[in-house]
């Protein structure tokens, strides 16, 4: 028998959980077409894994690289990791379909350059990236915060009932076209006024195909409790699968509330489906805003549109030296973006450690200093949190980074080490793995990941790029 490539020696963690076995793979063209022992088979090319685990491709079910993928195709933070497929358009915000005109409210403009071309349809941004492909496999949410921009005339005020008929069509059009689920925000500004019953109404779109109601809830601090109740009543309603984005409990006062939280979890997956991801850090990162600055120990500039030299200063810093008060500079760097210490790391454990969470990033790729998450999120699993701290072993960890989000976001032939499967593969040293960043360096690659693979084709190796843009569309 005869492959395109042969994997041999590795020892292969499939995605499943199941123990690692030291047995050969085999790929050919962009799958999988073999695994076990190989020994009488040839290949193109034979890649030596001794001493290292071979594992499906990393699937990171939470970003926000909606336009990264068009701008920076390489997308160095994501295979760097070891990430070979990511899902786009969270938190309410998608790139598309954004019909509205002149400059976008935040946090939009956050994801989204106001000269970047605009999308009128999910099929125009899935087209445009199929015919200049991104180098990870893309899937894309469709947000109600996008979809509130377009047709709300006055976004401070729940939609009226036309324009919640034209939501509903928009959805409807653009999960038709692709999209994979739903995502919304009631956190933010341009979703805030939307009534639960808003969110129903998109929610029973979003169960007619088939696909989740993704959310980050209306608030992860003192009100968490009253959101995730918000947030089941909204699945109850419209009888649609939710999941709950980076869940967290923020701010000092709710420090330890991950115990009651995830219990309230724990209780409604008996009575309907309940999903939810987290990402392996104490610090958050979005908008600048008074809100979140004063539930933080600490507040870092990631990106300030007037003041571009202030981003990885001290928000504390940046005031002290213009000599006024935290909230007048803050408003002075408007619009930006800050890396907030807001997290208990007893949560962090407790929610990563909980059997039903997925791994995500959570990134935002822009500006010159994003927090570390974009690029070291699931090093830092393997490495602090599998290796160093033993939250769970490494089979467990690749499974919450693989075969569980394809199977909660429907992600077909994708998460796991099998025949038929495609070649979405990484393989890395288990006892050398951990991301290379941290706050100050946030951009430095992860350490411990040889080599990347997307439908088959190498796409990073030792260290580099190699120049592949293999993704797909999902
Ligand atoms: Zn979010």
């Amino acid at each position: 028998m005869h492959a395109d490539i042969l994997f041999r020696g590795g020892n292969i963690i499939d995605g499943t959980g199941a123990p690692r076995q030291s047995v050969d793979l085999a790929v050919t063209d962009d799958r999988i077409v073999a695994t076990g022992d190989l020994s009488r088979w040839t290949a193109g090319r034979v890649i030596d894994c001794t001493g290292r685990i071979v594992a499906p491709g990393f699937i990171d079910p939470h970003v926000h690289h909606d336009e990264v993928v068009l701008t920076d195709p390489g997308m160095d933070c994501m295979l760097s990791q070891g990430v070979t497929t990511i899902i786009n358009g969270n938190c309410g915000f998608s790139i598309a379909p954004l019909t509205a005109t002149g400059p976008l409210p935040q946090p939009l403009g956050m994801v989204l350059s106001d000269d970047m071309p605009r999308f009128a349809s999910y099929a125009a941004y899935r087209d445009r990236l199929r015919a200049d492909p991104p180098a990870v496999n893309s899937a894309c949410l469709i947000g109600h915060g996008t979809l509130r921009i377009n047709e709300v005339a006055d976004l401070d005020r729940p939609a009226d009932r036309a324009e919640t008929a034209a939501m509903v069509r928009a959805l409807d059009r653009a999960l038709s076209e692709g999209g994979i689920g739903l995502s919304t925000g009631p956190f933010y500004p341009p979703a805030r006024a939307a009534t639960t019953q808003e969110l129903i109404e998109m929610a029973r779109v979003a169960q007619a195909h088939g696909r989740l109601y993704v959310t980050h809830m209306r608030d992860e601090g003192d009100q968490v409790i009253e959101a995730l109740e918000e947030t089941f009543q909204i699945g109850r309603d419209a009888c649609c699968g939710v999941h709950v984005s980076h869940h967290k409990c923020a701010g000092l006062a709710n420090h330890g509330l991950s115990e009651t939280t995830l219990a309230m979890i724990d209780q409604a997956r008996k009575l309907q489906d309940v999903g939810l991801d987290t990402t392996p850090w104490t610090a958050s990162s979005t908008m600048l805003n008074s809100g979140r600055h004063r539930q933080a120990s600490r507040v870092i500039v990631a990106e300030s549109v007037p003041y571009p030299e202030m981003a990885g200063r001290d928000l504390s810093d940046i005031a002290a030296e213009w000599g006024t008060d935290i909230d007048s500079a803050m408003e002075r760097l408007l619009p930006a973006t800050g890396i907030f210490f807001i997290m208990d790391e007893t949560d962090v454990r407790r929610i990563l450690a909980y059997e039903h969470t997925i791994i995500c990033s959570d990134g935002i790729a822009r500006g010159s200093h994003p927090h570390p998450r974009v690029w070291g999120t699931f090093p830092r699993v393997l490495g602090h949190y599998v290796r160093d701290t033993g939250v769970f072993d490494l089979e467990t960890g690749i499974k919450r980074m693989t075969s569980m989000p394809a199977d909660r976001f429907g992600l077909q032939d994708r998460g796991r080490i099998a025949k038929g499967m495609y070649a979405d593969l990484v393989v890395f040293d288990a006892a050398s793995i951990r991301e290379g960043n941290d706050y100050t360096h946030p951009t430095r690659p992860a350490e411990g990941i040889d080599l990347v693979f997307v439908n088959g084709r190498e796409s990073w190796c030792a260290g580099g790029h190699t120049g592949a843009r293999a993704g797909a569309v999902l």
